[in-house]
């Protein structure tokens, strides 16, 4: 575990300094130069480091929002162990709006990367010597692509007893168990030895108020479980288990045309539930799209333009769904936002 004196980027964090480090990360072709701006917050006393990252997919900002509120939180006085905070990995991919590096490259696709090979695997690196190698946890912030929408969930490693751990205090709805090889900054911080979450929500591009209130709750929860925070004094916290899908799958378009969908995220779908319908522009020949087997949609297009192939609706399989769908409802109760009562001057509104 790392425990030693913690230096990023030369700067020495001392107990109980906060401080925001620009991590260099080369200069644009104007000249400009390039930096990852990273926020720490260093507690008076020793414990857990936990980086909490987000946009490393460039358009994906719910994260970018989570961390903010996240850092203006008057408990972190008292924290314990430090927070690595690095809202936006991604730079470039946040300039140009992109999911992407200017190489084209997924970032999310490039790590652990190397000081020598690509745009997006050099930037890659510089994350993973800078910030992964000096946490002992980490939780990572995504959200759905362009035009994608995803029910707030955790993917983690649930084989993994430590980071099983994490992931049920979050507090998510749904949990999807995934131990993928793909060149993740999920799959190169086990490599490492540091258990870490992701946690998708909402759609690239936009703000969700409930994605985002749900993201800070789970990270504040990650963090009293760890120590990190002292624990709620709410003593009737309601805490839900949640439910952890066995599998997910995508439901494709069979053709090409004009999307109705009829399902909304966090649905619960039987075997051959209408989902959808498209149409060509003249309501001439109407296709139906149904679920090939039950579940819950954890993802879904808001784009009713569709091409044959495209992903329509993501639907996660479940050992009990009823289950999982009692869960999905006390969980979107529980952090609406009151719209009945007027915007309290002192304290900031939700945005809708
Ligand atoms: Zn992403």
């Amino acid at each position: 575990m790392n425990t030693g004196t913690l230096t990023i980027n030369g700067t020495v964090l001392t107990p109980g300094l906060r401080t925001t480090i620009d991590l260099p990360a080369g200069k644009l072709y104007t000249h400009t130069p390039l930096s990852i701006p990273v926020h720490v917050v260093s507690g008076k006393k020793h414990g857990p480091r936990l980086f909490v990252s987000a946009a490393i997919h460039g358009d994906e900002i719910n994260g970018v929002e989570i961390i903010r509120r996240l850092l203006k939180l008057p408990a972190l006085k008292r924290l314990q162990g430090t927070l690595i905070a690095v809202p936006i990995v991604n730079v470039h991919g946040l300039l140009n709006q992109s999911r992407y590096l200017p190489d084209r490259r997924d970032l999310n696709r490039s790590f652990p990367g190397s000081n020598r090979g690509s745009l997006s695997a050099r930037m890659a690196s510089l994350f993973m010597r800078e910030i992964v190698a000096k946490s002992t946890h980490g939780i990572d912030i995504h959200t759905g692509a362009l035009h994608r929408n995803n029910l707030p969930q955790i993917r983690a490693n649930m084989d993994d007893p430590e980071t099983e751990k994490l992931a049920n205090a979050f507090d998510v709805p749904v949990i999807i168990s995934s131990n993928l090889r793909d060149g993740s900054l999920r799959e190169a911080a086990a490599e490492y030895g540091i258990p870490m979450l992701l946690y998708e929500a909402g759609e690239a591009l936009r703000f969700d108020e409930v994605s985002i209130r749900a993201g800070v709750k789970g990270i504040v929860n990650v963090m009293r479980m760890l120590e990190m925070l002292p624990p709620s004094r709410r003593k009737s916290a309601r805490r839900n288990e949640p439910v952890v899908a066995r599998s997910s799958s995508w439901v494709r378009a069979t053709n090409s045309g004009i999307l109705r969908t009829m399902i909304p995220l966090g649905g619960r779908v039987k075997k051959d539930t209408l989902l959808g319908v498209i149409t060509d522009p003249f309501g001439e020949h109407e296709l139906q799209i149904t679920a090939g087997f039950g579940g819950i949609v954890i993802g879904r297009t808001n784009l009713p333009l569709v091409n044959e192939g495209d992903a329509l609706f993501h639907i996660a399989r479940f050992e009990h769904v009823q289950q999982a769908e009692v869960r999905v409802d006390e969980f979107h109760e529980r952090h609406q936002p009151d719209m009945e009562s007027s915007p309290d001057p002192d304290t900031e509104g939700p945005i809708i």
